[in-house]
């Protein structure tokens, strides 16, 4: 019996949202066999490290994190038993059992499903490699420690099939596999009858779906989820440009309950860049894109990805992004120096840009960013946004906040108590360069309608 080797559970999460909704599944597996989850990793007899392997140093920070663990298990009388998660395991597998002589086993994001199995095998007295991509995967949603607050995630597309050059993602998510619409549907009403009003979709390139039986593509999903009554609000990350239909943005246009926000990674503005990423589409096919999302769904705020000092760039190049950034005005900006990441192909692209160059690109383009952000957010200010609750907020009594729009918003909680998923009216009264300050809830509040601004 698991539950009485092991009574209590620690996971630690880096990365994306893949690997948050990845670490609920981790938990719920674990709880269903009656082990609790604590917030010290000392009050644990299990340790999960869900690992990211997107930037350069990943292995290293992961090695240095396991050492803390190992020094925990050598400080205590009772076991530790010690798994190494996520990206990074798949990448290392045996190497990682070798280096680390306490690690118990090693997990890959597409063997998630297979934690109970796995403790089996260790309590069994093997040391184990779970990595690869099995054609069936195990994924069961009951089995899913949702964080209890307000928005219930669904993957509908694990992996990816793209080649950018600077990508490591294909090799450790494998290759590209889509549940059927029917999984998806059934998930997401159980997220609905649990009193998950915002349900937001993910995939590495979410508007990639297919369904693998009938031949529905994103925008039918679109369709199917925002008609379910219930859902609120709609969100799906992350859109890959290319594949972004007409299809799909009219759907933005049809369903109000779809979030007026979208993530859409342009990661350069400059087409001799974009060509090196190997990411097939050019700058003006983006910014048509744009424009027709734009005229769809107007008011829609826009977010993407930079990385700034890939292999070659020129000052020139870069100055392309710099205009991209004017020209688009995003919401938000994610913006990273170029990360060599083994076995991609941009190794092959010649030396990165300098350290020191690529930084102070890097900063010339946040610093345009947050010029634009903060006008954007000024914007708002006089505004009244329906804000659904994510949590307390910095300061005592005060609560944040998402807007349709995503950006945050920190308010003073008022008289009336406020759970997080819950929808309050709040007036916005002050702009900061990342978020917005608003004034205690109008009363009226707790519609769940979304309304553009
Ligand atoms: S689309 Fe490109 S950047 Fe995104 S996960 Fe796939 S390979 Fe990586």
């Amino acid at each position: 019996m698991i539950s009485r080797s092991i009574r209590r559970f620690f996971v630690e999460t880096w990365g994306c949202q893949m690997n948050e909704l990845d670490s609920q599944r981790l938990a719920g597996q674990l709880m269903q066999l009656g082990i609790l989850p604590v917030r010290d990793p000392a009050a644990a007899d299990l340790v999960l490290l869900n690992s990211c392997s997107v930037r350069e140093k990943a292995e290293q920070k992961v090695y240095s994190r396991l050492g803390s663990f190992r020094k925990l298990r050598r400080d205590r009388d009772a076991p530790l038993f010690i798994g190494l998660c996520g990206c990074v395991a798949q990448q290392e597998g045996e190497r990682a059992l070798a280096r680390v002589p306490e690690l118990d086993f090693v997990l890959g994001p597409a063997r998630v499903g297979e934690l109970r199995e796995v403790l089996a095998r260790r309590l069994a007295g093997e040391r184990v490699v779970a990595t690869g991509f099995p054609r069936e995967r195990q994924f069961d949603f009951d089995a899913i420690a949702r964080d209890g607050s307000h928005k219930g995630m669904v993957t509908v597309i694990e992996g990816c099939d793209k080649r950018c050059t600077f990508c490591i993602v294909p090799s450790t998510r494998g290759p590209e596999r889509c549940r059927p619409l029917a999984e998806i549907l059934a998930e997401v009403r159980h997220l609905l009858a649990y009193g998950f009003a915002e349900i937001e979709l993910l995939g590495q390139t979410v508007n990639h779906w297919r369904d693998p039986e009938r031949g529905l593509d994103f925008a039918d999903l679109l369709d199917a989820v925002a008609g379910l009554p219930g859902v609120e609000r709609l969100r799906f990350v992350t859109s890959y440009p290319r594949d972004f239909s007409s299809r799909m943005v009219e759907r933005l246009a049809r369903h109000p309950n779809i979030c007026p926000y979208l993530h859409l990674p342009v990661q350069s503005g400059s087409d001799t860049v974009l060509r090196r990423m190997g990411r097939g589409y050019e700058v003006a096919a983006y910014l048509d894109l744009v424009r027709e999302i734009r005229a769809a769904r107007p008011g829609i705020a826009l977010s993407t990805d930079f990385i700034v000092g890939f292999p070659g760039e020129t000052e020139e190049e870069f100055a392309r992004t710099l205009e991209l950034v004017a020209e688009v005005r995003f919401a938000a900006v994610f913006a990273f120096c170029y990360s060599p990441r083994p076995g991609t192909a941009s190794l092959r692209l010649g030396p990165p840009v300098a350290r020191g160059e690529a930084e102070e690109r890097l900063q010339r383009l946040l610093r345009l960013q947050d010029e634009i952000q903060r006008e954007l957010n000024e914007e708002r200010v006089g505004a009244v946004e329906e804000v659904v609750v994510t949590g307390w907020g910095r300061e005592a009594g005060w609560l944040s906040g998402r807007t349709p729009c995503h950006r945050i918003v920190h308010f003073p909680g008022g008289s009336r108590p406020a759970r997080p998923g819950s929808i309050l009216r709040v007036p916005i009264t002050r702009a900061l360069a990342h978020s917005l300050v608003g004034g205690e809830p109008l009363l009226g509040s707790g519609s769940g309608t979304v309304s553009s601004p």
